[in-house]
């Protein structure tokens, strides 16, 4: 709770002006807080208002504290320096939703609490999640103290974002910036609201991408950026032409003719990756390496190997194999051996068993996807270390989740499975944090309440993830079988344990009619965003990402400083069996719920309007689903029917007692008693509020508005 400087008329016009407007306005503009208005409770004057708002360019609309946020798919000048001052200090419900509202009521919350929160912004790829994060940073490195040291802080939080971007993002078919990492920030701040340092969490970065894109996608944003941007003198060093349509991994077969994108400028952006990595203080030598590995990851992208007589892969002495060895400081030779043969054990004894060609190819790229996975894990470690806070003072912090979105595609793999897990989850935790929990409090306190259905996704995520029986033990069942177990017989079994299971659908178990939409190697789960088919090819691999122990060994070998980093020589052997891919991204999520449970949730909610990332267009079918699927009618429901603020009576009362002559200044009864004498001087309506076992409820914010004013009158 805040004092507020504005005279009560003033604010009162104001708030009159916002719920009730005249209706000319309302009918052009809509309402800026869809708890506020009667007739928005029916999906259609939800989707209206939304409409209405987008094609006024006022993208941002509340549902008390939660911000929906449509994509305008261009510039609204809505986020400059004076916006900022604006937005500064102001109460969320006084001025148009903004997300700098958000964030400095977070701000300021976590300021007057002392406490930490998190903001979580959801919503299916290209909805807007992380412009979203990325406008919140900013508006925290311009309002918070400055000093020169925080200001070096400040900048160095700005430009992790940069480099995190080259090297995580990339352009799909449904966003040209797609994050294909999962990403969660905490921003920590002193006593006195000054940004003291950061922390960044990364969650499964699809590797899968670095060797393989489908059709009118691409790699990784640094590769273009280093082929196109880097200095002749770089390039010279680093072996590289400066032409894309040369290297395999970044032109697939005829496919890659995306290379450039209209809305990429890889030139510029890298010179921007290029500053933000001096002020972030990489030294020299470590860009050098870094830059080495990008290149050697191109240059093994094109390594292609012959067959001799026996159907055995060879290599020619090739130029790749010469710039591997130099810039990975590895002997030609031992390159040469690793890509072709594995170390195997014969009776005590290790021998070198030879590749097959399509065997030499997998081995190769797996080593190229376990290059770039381990090196993004260092880029992040040297972020960190870069943003830590030297000083061991207490802190509170806000945290930032932008993970990547909903996804669907024609074909959905192994990686969307995952991503689509990791929504469910979130959703869990939102369902729990939100519409659970506001009805389980009303529940405790004793307020009268007429429960709001809504639909429970666990359902899902115990598909996925239970012990023994979700689909993630199977698969890691299946893994523990080499030589027998195949793609197909993990989806037998998938067919046989979840048969039945209303949200599991395959050909075998499908009725007739979806039968026809289904091939017989996929499997379709029933999200609650969505009905996605997963075709199963790929799975186990994916699952298990096995790089062969010998050329591990080969990598130890190495002269480049940040390879050794990732390639320790105390690493465990292959002998014992690493966590799954879709174990270990298990258990990275549990972690991530128990740091969000620690905190206060605030939420923002993407929209995406169309498909065609086009600014103007609102496709009302698109929408509705997202809607839908966001739950923000249940959540809605739950905000009209509820209370915006409830406090303990003992801080309520503590807060409020200067108001009233019966409880200033020294009141002896209890806490509730004196709440009750203090809202009745006060004036308050019986429907206002409602006193709980512990906790007065306050239906509008206005109500505590105009109490907090009535300490200016
Ligand atoms: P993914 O899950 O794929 O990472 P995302 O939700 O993070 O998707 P963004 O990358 O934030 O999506 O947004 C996609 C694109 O939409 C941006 O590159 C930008 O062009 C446009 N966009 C998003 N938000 C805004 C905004 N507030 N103003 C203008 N353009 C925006
Ligand atoms: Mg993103």
């Amino acid at each position: 709770m805040y004092m507020y400087s504005k005279s009560l008329e003033e604010r009162c016009n104001r708030i009159l002006r916002d719920m009730e407007g005249s209706l000319t306005a309302r009918d052009r503009v809509g309402i800026q807080d869809f708890v506020l208005l009667d007739a928005y409770t029916s999906e259609s004057a939800f989707l209206d208002n939304l409409r209405k708002r987008f094609h006024e360019n006022l993208i941002y609309t509340y549902i008390g504290t939660l911000l929906v946020s449509v994509n305008p798919y261009k510039e609204l000048g809505i986020y400059t320096k004076k916006q900022m001052d604006i937005y500064m200090g102001v109460n969320l419900f006084e001025l148009p939703p903004h997300i700098y509202a958000l964030a400095d009521n977070v701000y300021r919350t976590m300021l007057t609490e002392t406490n930490n929160h998190f903001i979580l912004i959801s919503g299916e790829s290209g909805a807007g999640k992380t412009e979203a994060s990325k406008k919140i940073l900013q508006f925290y490195a311009v309002s918070c103290r400055s000093t020169k040291l925080l200001d070096n802080v400040r900048d160095r939080l700005l430009l992790s974002n940069p480099v995190l971007e080259a090297f995580g993002n990339a352009k799909t078919l449904k966003n040209d910036n797609s994050s294909r990492f999962g990403k969660y920030m905490d921003i920590q701040f002193d006593h006195a609201g000054g940004a003291v340092g950061g922390h960044i969490l990364s969650y499964l970065l699809e590797k899968s991408r670095v060797v393989h894109q489908n059709h009118g996608e691409r790699n990784f944003h640094i590769f273009y950026q280093l082929v196109e941007g880097g200095e002749e003198d770089l390039l010279r060093w680093l072996g590289l032409q400066r032409t894309c349509q040369h290297y395999s991994y970044l032109v697939q077969l005829g496919e890659g003719e995306c290379a450039k994108v209209s809305s990429i400028n890889d030139k510029s952006d890298w010179k921007t990756v290029r500053k933000a990595l001096n002020v972030i203080e990489f030294s020299e030598s470590n860009v050098e390496s870094l830059f080495a590995i990008i290149a050697s990851v191109l240059h093994l992208g094109n390594v292609t190997f012959l067959a001799d007589s026996r159907g055995y892969a060879t290599l020619n002495n090739s130029p790749e194999i010469h710039w591997l060895s130099k810039l990975l400081g590895i002997p030609a030779q031992v390159i040469q051996v690793g890509l072709t043969h594995r170390k195997i054990e014969a009776r005590s004894e290790e021998v070198l068993s030879p590749f097959t060609v399509d065997h030499a190819v997998y081995a190769r790229d797996a080593l190229a996807k376990a290059i770039y996975g381990r090196t993004f894990t260092w880029l992040v470690n040297m972020l960190n270390e870069s943003l830590a806070n030297k000083d061991s003072s207490r802190k509170t912090v806000i945290g930032l989740l932008d993970i990547y979105g909903f996804e669907v595609f024609n074909v959905n793999s192994f990686e969307q499975f995952c991503i689509n897990y990791c929504n469910e989850r979130l959703q869990q935790l939102f369902i729990q944090l939100t519409l659970k929990s506001e009805q389980d409090e009303y529940e405790i306190e004793g307020i009268e309440w007429e429960p709001v259905p809504y639909f429970n996704n666990k359902i899902i995520c115990d598909l996925v993830e239970e012990k023994f029986k979700g689909i993630i033990s199977v698969l890691d069942e299946e893994c523990l079988r080499p030589g027998e177990a195949t793609d197909m017989t993990f989806l037998e079994k998938l067919e046989e344990k979840m048969a039945g299971h209303p949200h599991f659908i395959t050909h075998k178990l499908a009725n007739q009619k979806t039968r026809k939409t289904l091939k017989r190697g996929d499997f379709r789960l029933v999200h609650y965003a969505g009905e996605v088919t997963y075709c199963v090819s790929g799975f186990l691999d994916k699952n298990n990402d096995l790089l062969y122990r010998s050329i591990k060994e080969v990598m130890r070998q190495s002269k480049n400083a940040i390879i050794q980093n990732c390639f320790p020589t105390t690493e465990p052997d292959s002998k014992k069996r690493p966590e799954t891919v879709a174990t270990q991204f298990k258990s990275s999520l549990v972690g991530l719920t128990e740091i969000l449970m620690s905190k206060e949730p605030w939420y923002v909610r993407c929209i995406k309007p169309n498909e065609s990332k086009q600014p103007g267009c609102f496709d009302d079918v698109l929408v509705r689903h997202q809607v839908k699927y966001l739950g923000l009618m249940e959540h809605l429901r739950v905000r009209r029917a509820g209370f915006a603020y409830r406090r303990r009576y003992e801080i309520f009362l503590q807060r409020y007692k200067p108001l009233c002559p019966d409880t200033w200044p020294n009141w002896k009864g209890t806490a509730i008693e004196g709440v009750e004498l203090l809202v009745r001087h006060l004036g308050y309506k019986p429907d206002e509020y409602k006193m709980g076992r512990t906790k007065i409820f306050i239906r509008h914010p206005r109500t505590l508005f105009a109490t907090e004013d009535a300490f200016e009158v």
